[in-house]
């Protein structure tokens, strides 16, 4: 008997018009659907007129559901796996059930669609390649440390996902050693109150501290080289000015800080203080 094949079928982040005709008919067609919220995917199987017999499988359920999965699989059934949102197997339980497939001669077809990281980084602003995704960084203790201080390390654009009731922490976190440096939160990406908030690691963290997160929050942070805000060696500067620098020490702090000529920055500063 032939194995079935796993299907990695990206759903919509929030607006249900984000889903391919291609996605739409392999959910139609598949022997099975294992989704990580069964209820969120119901909703979307049900805006489509889809009865494809649905299983639940996330983090939970994995090792279990894993392997009974993967039972249907060698058994010839076709299953279409789907995350709560997004993409499967980006920051969510789908990685581990692709890798038991293909380590057990399952081919593995991956849709393309919708995901959250890449959605928000081609709005931000911020430079798109090269970038680095992190999923959702480690809750607490050493781990945590070490990952901020990475992550500040990187000559990347930085994208990670955040819950909203840890965001503000988090910018905190960041903000601590590097306050100048620009950082977008995309909230709700898709949704009717989606949101970018885009700024230095001191403005975006003063907002969302008067302004409480709500919803679903991607964040991306400029590499540690990659200034692409022409304000920004500007408001460097400013803060520079702020702890006490005079203006020259500020200009060349700045310029070394940026890897800018001190030119540059000399110049940058004279052009806001001549439009302001
Ligand atoms: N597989 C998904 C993808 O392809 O992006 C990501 C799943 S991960 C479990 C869920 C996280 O993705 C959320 O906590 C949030 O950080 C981010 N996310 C999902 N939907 C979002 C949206 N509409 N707006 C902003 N971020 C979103």
């Amino acid at each position: 008997m032939n194995f079935g094949t796993l299907y990695l079928c990206p759903t919509p982040l929030g607006n249900m018009e984000d889903i391919t005709l291609r996605a739409l008919r392999i959910l139609g067609e598949a022997d099975k659907i294992a989704a990580e919220d069964t209820r969120r995917t119901r909703k979307l199987l049900s805006r489509y007129n889809i009865h494809t017999p649905l299983t639940s499988y996330h983090e939970h359920n994995r090792h279990k559901k894993g392997a009974v999965i993967l039972a249907w699989l060698q058994a010839g059934l076709q299953v279409a796996l789907v995350s709560d949102a997004g993409t499967p197997g980006i920051a969510d339980p789908g990685e581990a059930l692709v890798k038991d497939a293909l380590s057990n001669g399952i081919q593995v077809v991956s849709l393309p669609g919708p995901v959250a990281a890449v959605t928000a980084l081609v709005a931000s602003g911020l430079p798109c390649v090269p970038f680095a995704f992190y999923g959702f960084l480690s809750a607490r203790g050493s781990d945590r440390k070490a990952t901020v201080s990475r992550i500040l390390g990187e000559d990347k654009t930085v994208i990670f996902y955040e819950a909203p009731h840890r965001l503000v922490k988090t910018l905190a976190e960041l903000h601590a050693d590097e306050e100048s440096r620009q950082v977008v939160v995309a909230r709700e990406l898709t949704k009717v109150y989606e949101q970018f908030v885009r700024g230095t690691l001191t403005e975006v963290q003063a907002h969302f501290s008067v302004n409480e997160p709500r919803g679903e929050c991607t964040v991306l942070l400029a590499g540690k080289v990659n200034m692409p805000c022409l304000v920004e060696p500007v408001m460097l500067v400013e803060d520079l000015l702020k702890k006490g620098l005079t203006k020259k020490e500020a200009i060349r702090e700045a310029a070394i800080r940026l890897k800018l000529p001190r030119n540059d920055v000399y110049k940058r500063v004279l052009k806001k203080n001549k439009d302001s």
